[in-house]
């Protein structure tokens, strides 16, 4: 199997927004509001990557390892692509935040 599978998984959720969001799951009535479980903001993905307070520390080291802010959504797989590195910066954070916010829906859908 593809090692890369996981990380494909969570990084196709950002990137499509067919993943654990509000703005997703209000859509397909996996739940009623589109709020963010954590600062009550609409939970969509740029909400994750620009937005949500609660991710500010991951977010701000990942700055730090691009050198500057994180680039537009429609942007940011051809700056994933440059080099490896950035590559994994940006999965890294991907995937630990959906990680996370996956645990969580499944928890609070009980
Ligand atoms: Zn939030």
């Amino acid at each position: 199997m593809c090692k890369h599978r996981t990380t494909s998984y969570y990084v196709t959720q950002i990137l499509t927004g067919h993943g654990s969001f509000g703005s997703f799951t209000k859509r397909i009535h996996k739940t009623v509001d589109d709020t963010c479980a954590s600062c009550g903001q609409r939970d969509d993905p740029a909400h994750v990557l620009y937005e949500c307070v609660r991710w500010g520390e991951k977010r701000g080291r990942l700055k730090k390892l691009l050198g500057g802010d994180l680039p537009r959504a429609t942007e940011i797989i051809g700056e994933m692509l440059k080099d490896r590195e950035t590559w994994k910066a940006v999965t890294t954070f991907m995937t630990e935040v959906m990680t996370k916010k996956e645990k969580e829906h499944r928890i609070t859908q009980g």
